[in-house]
């Protein structure tokens, strides 16, 4: 079965009509690309599905269950993980500090936002874990605010294993980043799906796209144009006028 379904799902914001029946389903270890123009919905539909929109009309699952009205957090509890923005990170503690944090917040401990010296314990194991996943064990004790911007990227990953997701959603994750880091990036990204957990992904960069997904669903003007193998939408006529005159 799926691991996620969107049934028909639409947004409309005061008159105007952001999404409109939207129905896909995402299997479990699938890796989906989500591209499109501008403006096309994308980042609304990782909302509808994280849970920080509600969709005006049909029905959003995880793991077969109706989440359509289920808080964000109570969603992110069940499996459902997005990337940290930059912004969320705590630039005074150290890298492994900050996924400690994650680690514990998913945990439901409390947490301690000061610094502390590194301690043997279960989150701090869990935390380190997770930076050797993403390549990132040896800087765990620099400040985070001192990381390069790839390396601030890799570390968004990081605590965003520390959640142990099951569905993971990725809004752009190379933007910002340089030529020189795309290729780690796509690396880690690669991993994130060989850990068997299902990955959605919004991304611009058109060969990080076709070097990883399994599928692409393919966005326009609030609808779901195609979803499809990257070989198939590359070839779909109405892909192709779709992009007519546009920057992907
Ligand atoms: P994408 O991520 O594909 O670039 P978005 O999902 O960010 O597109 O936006 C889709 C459309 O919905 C855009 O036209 C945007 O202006 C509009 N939109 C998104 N959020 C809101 C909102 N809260 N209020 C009004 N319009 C919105
Ligand atoms: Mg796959
Ligand atoms: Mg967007």
């Amino acid at each position: 079965h799926a691991v996620l379904s969107l049934e028909h799902i639409g947004l409309r914001i005061g008159g105007a009509r952001i999404l409109h029946d939207v129905s896909l389903e995402v299997a479990p270890g699938e890796m989906l690309g989500v591209i499109g123009p501008n403006g096309a919905g994308k980042t609304t539909l990782f909302n509808v599905i994280s849970g920080v929109a509600r969709p005006t009309e049909g029905r959003v699952r995880l793991d077969g269950a109706d989440v359509t009205n289920t808080p964000i957090h109570r969603r992110a509890a069940a499996g459902l993980g997005r990337t940290f923005q930059t912004s969320s990170l705590f630039p005074a503690l150290s890298v492994l500090e900050n996924v400690r944090l994650a680690a514990q917040a998913h945990a439901g401990g409390a947490a301690s936002v000061f610094r502390i010296p590194r301690r043997s314990d279960a989150a701090t194991g869990r935390a380190l874990e997770c930076l050797a996943e993403v390549g990132l064990a040896e800087r765990a004790d620099a400040d985070a605010s001192g990381l390069a911007h790839g390396e601030k990227r890799k570390l968004e990953i990081a605590m965003l294993i520390a959640m142990d997701p099951k569905v993971i959603l990725l809004d752009e994750p190379m933007a910002g980043v340089s030529s020189g880091d795309v290729p780690a990036i796509t690396d880690v990204i690669r991993g994130l799906h060989r850990g068997g957990r299902t990955v959605l992904m919004v991304e611009h960069h058109m060969e990080v796209v076709l070097g990883l997904v399994d599928r692409v669903a393919v966005m326009h003007h609030g609808e779901l144009l195609a979803v499809d193998t990257p070989e198939a939408v590359m070839a779909n006529p109405t892909v192709q006028s779709a992009y007519l005159g546009e920057a992907v």
